[in-house]
């Protein structure tokens, strides 16, 4: 019987009345980022108490990585940055691949709803993207043959994995009012893997017939979103597909530094910047843009239950960005990292 991906059996960190949760700076933006969540945390009075772990990103063994696992598993929850693996030894593990799958983090959620006042290609998008955050082409299990002149790779689908995320699409449409779900795949090219999640997907749909259901195809996808992306509600898709629309769709309506992602599984759950990108190039120039970490920041708040702190912190970064439109240069405007975090603990 497959896990249910929401309950959370094992209890969280709670000391003193403050949850202590993990956070992985990560490469790039991420060190800068992380500061302003703690800024607005204290702001805003949040009872979390972070436990801070860093991953060397040059690291010779995986020491660091699995203290993160452990930190996580003995928190429950964690909010990380993009953490980038630059070892050339095979067997250092990349670490946002790890974390999640032995945290078993099966489900990657990105809401990813237009900011009214941001410059986009289009505008009125909010499109849940559910996407498999486990395997596919993920699983890292790649060879080379021959001498290097033949690669293989295995792409791994399983109905267990696949039922568990189209069971977490389907009951978040339910409980969220959205009418319809979209599973993404390729099968008509690869019958048996995306085949088996295509078919998974409507079997589970059959228990939820209060909620549409029905597909299309990847590269199908990727054009009815840059031309008309208002027809999709959720879209449910395995990892790789599920990685490429996402960005897409966070491209029509601002870019990279808006949209926060939750990767949910039995027990944990890790929160980021949904697109999970480093930005090593526009590190410490106080010029990213902070408003997908500290969305990731809200979306931890709510998970932990302290749902008054997330709304006054979202609804400041809403004024900050909506109305007062302080914006950082991936949203045309000339604020800096800086400005915009100030607007933000303003209106907190
Ligand atoms: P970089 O050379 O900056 O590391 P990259 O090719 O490794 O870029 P990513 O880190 O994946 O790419 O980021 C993709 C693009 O999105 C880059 O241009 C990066 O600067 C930009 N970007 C990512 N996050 C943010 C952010 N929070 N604010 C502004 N721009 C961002």
């Amino acid at each position: 019987t497959p896990k249910c991906v929401k309950p959370t059996p094992i209890p969280l960190a709670l000391y003193g009345g403050k949850h202590t949760v993990t956070m992985i700076p990560g490469s790039g933006i991420g060190p800068e980022l992380m500061e302003f969540v703690r800024q607005v945390f204290t702001v805003a009075k949040a009872p979390v108490h972070f436990e801070t772990v860093t991953i060397d990103e040059n690291r010779e063994d995986n020491t660091d990585l699995e203290y993160a696992i452990i930190s996580i598993k003995r928190n429950g929850v964690a909010i990380k940055g993009n953490v980038d693996t630059f070892s050339a030894d095979t067997t250092v593990r990349l670490s946002n691949v790890a974390i999640r799958n032995e945290l078993d983090l099966c489900v990657y959620l990105m809401r990813c709803k237009s900011y009214p006042g941001v410059r986009a290609k289009h505008e009125n998008v909010d499109i849940v993207v559910v996407r498999q955050n486990t395997e596919g082409e993920y699983c890292m299990l790649e060879h080379s043959i021959r001498n290097g002149t033949v690669v293989e790779n295995l792409k791994i689908i399983t109905e267990e994995n696949s039922q568990r995320v189209a069971k977490y699409a389907f009951d978040y449409a339910r409980k969220n009012g959205r009418k319809k779900v979209t599973t993404v795949h390729k099968a008509n090219i690869m019958k048996f893997s995306d085949g088996l999640f295509l078919q998974t997907a409507r079997k589970v749909a059959k228990d939820y017939p209060d909620i549409q259901h029905n597909d299309i195809i990847v590269d199908n996808c990727c054009m009815q979103l840059v031309t008309r992306p208002q027809q999709f509600e959720v879209l449910l898709t395995p990892n790789l597909y599920g990685n490429i629309v996402a960005n897409v769709i966070c491209g029509l309506i601002g870019g990279p530094g808006l949209v926060s992602g939750r990767n949910y599984g039995a027990h944990y759950a890790v929160f980021e910047p949904g697109t999970r990108n480093s930005g090593r190039t526009i590190a410490n120039k106080n010029i990213a843009n902070p408003v997908a970490m500290l969305n990731a920041s809200v979306d931890m708040l709510y998970h932990l239950g302290y749902v008054q702190h997330a709304k006054v912190i979202e609804n400041a970064i809403f004024q900050a960005v909506a109305k007062d439109k302080v914006h950082t240069p991936d949203l045309g405007g000339s604020a800096s990292s800086v400005d915009v975090v100030k607007k933000i603990l303003e209106y907190i």
